[in-house]
């Protein structure tokens, strides 16, 4: 007899695992509740969906944080090969870019969207959109179904939870997962929002630089403990030597800021005091830049300091540099003394905000936390908690820098969920 499954959630690990599970033989009935599949495909890598990356296995795990080696036995199993494999199969071949990211050649998310969707329809799976799950259905320790928020309840043998994080509800994910598991009998590991903007405390300062990009600084997160000891923050992922920041109206942003977010996160949620120290020189050392801004005082001395600073940072910045070394802008060059010069050395190689929190988990691009990854069996996804019920994709405590992990930890997951599930 056909083993009856239902997925929860038409995303990227819902797809795959509904496709897998009936490749196998399954009948499959996948329950969504927006009025389509994989919303949050769709917007993804700015619509060009960063699908997965070209680092090896050893390197690829290191940008999951400490949970990456959660992922390494499926990762030898279902990796980014097989999966493009599969979707070469239904018609989207990839391409590399920057930093090992690999998208669809086409450049077009709906086509993976779409790809995943018919690898699922040709194999007999059945979708039902507008559909929101509300409860798990279980009795004796064992799925028996799910019941939607209308009150119609659907059974089966296995149910795979795959309803995705808690960010850009838009998309559907609403963390409906998280709250169904729990009351399943999971621990739930508390949410934070991951890749996510922060926010300063020297808001007018941000709000000056509001829009200005600097595309080659090195960050550092710092953080004070009750003993009033500043260390540097771990991130957990691996940081570029240098990348881009940006200034928005509330703080900073950008791709270097968003890895390092997680980091400014958890040390608030510690109550540590988190400062943000910026290098807008990596390429010169302390001393170099003392000797270029000395050389350049000498040639310049009948101007001010905004102009000449203009030289060598954008002129927003230039503006808040002259100010936030307390040099009026009216004075001319060759009265600024030493000392108050070395002001200006010390904002160059260390340009300091204090991190007051982030944007919410609305708007993280990522939610990290989610289900404990102890109550999860690494090979088939099936929960120890309840006999039946596999988690598959971003409802699991994976949370990856950006680049194609967190996709390719939903699709793995995804198929590999599916595959035990229909076994
Ligand atoms: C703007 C943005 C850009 C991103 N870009 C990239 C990128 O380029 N590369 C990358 O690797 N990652 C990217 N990510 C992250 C990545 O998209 C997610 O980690 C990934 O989609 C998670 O897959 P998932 O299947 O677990 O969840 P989702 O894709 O979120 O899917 C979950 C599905 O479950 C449905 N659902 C939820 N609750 C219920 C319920 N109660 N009943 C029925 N259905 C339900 C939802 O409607 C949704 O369709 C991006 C994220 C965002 C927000």
């Amino acid at each position: 007899m056909q083993k009856h499954i239902i997925v929860v959630g038409a995303g990227a690990a819902g797809l795959l695992a509904a496709g897998r599970a009936a490749e196998l033989g399954a009948d499959v009935l996948v329950l969504e509740k927006m009025g389509e599949a994989g919303k949050k495909i769709l917007l993804s890598g700015k619509q060009r969906c960063n699908l997965t990356n070209s680092a090896p296995l050893e390197t690829f795990l290191t940008y999951y944080g400490r949970n990456g080696q959660f992922l390494r036995n499926a990762y030898h199993r279902f990796f980014r090969e097989e999966l493009l494999a599969l979707l070469r199969r239904y018609g989207v071949r990839a391409q590399e870019e920057r930093g090992g990211r690999i998208f669809p050649q086409s450049g077009r998310a709906v086509d993976v969207r779409d790809a995943l969707v018919n690898y699922a329809r040709e194999h007999g799976v059945h979708f039902r959109y507008r559909a929101t799950v509300q409860e798990l259905l279980a009795a004796d320790g064992k799925i028996t179904g799910v019941q939607l928020a209308g009150g119609k309840s659907f059974p089966a043998a296995a149910v795979i939870l795959t309803t995705g994080g808690a960010s850009w509800p838009a998309t559907g994910s609403t963390g409906d997962g998280y709250r169904m598991a729990q009351a399943a009998g999971h621990a739930i590991v508390p949410l934070r929002p991951a890749l996510v903007p922060l926010t300063v405390a020297e808001r007018s300062r941000a709000k000056a630089l509001q829009g200005v990009s600097l595309r080659h600084v090195c960050c550092t997160l710092l953080a004070r403990d009750a003993t009033g000891k500043e260390k540097p923050l771990r991130p957990p992922y691996p940081i570029p030597p240098t990348g881009e920041l940006l200034f928005t109206h509330f703080g900073v942003s950008g791709p270097l800021i968003l890895t390092l977010s997680l980091a400014a996160v958890d040390a608030l949620r510690a109550r540590k005091r988190v400062t943000l120290s910026i290098d807008l020189k990596p390429g010169m050392t302390e001393a170099q830049v003392r000797a270029r801004l000395q050389r350049e005082f000498e040639q310049h001395a009948q101007q001010h300091l905004p102009n000449l600073l203009r030289g060598w940072v954008p002129q927003k910045l230039a503006e808040v540099l002259a100010q936030a070394s307390g040099i009026a802008a009216e004075r001319a060059i060759h009265t600024i003394r030493a000392e108050e010069r070395e002001r200006l050395v010390a904002l160059f190689k260390d340009f300091r905000w204090q991190i007051t929190g982030s944007l919410p988990l609305a708007q993280g691009m990522v939610t990290a936390g989610g289900v404990s990854l102890k109550e999860v069996n690494p090979v088939t996804f099936a929960s120890k908690v309840v006999e039946g019920l596999y988690l598959a994709g971003e409802v699991l405590d994976i949370a990856a820098d950006t680049g194609g992990f967190n996709l390719q930890a939903a699709f793995s997951t995804g198929y590999l969920a599916g595959q035990a599930a229909a076994s």
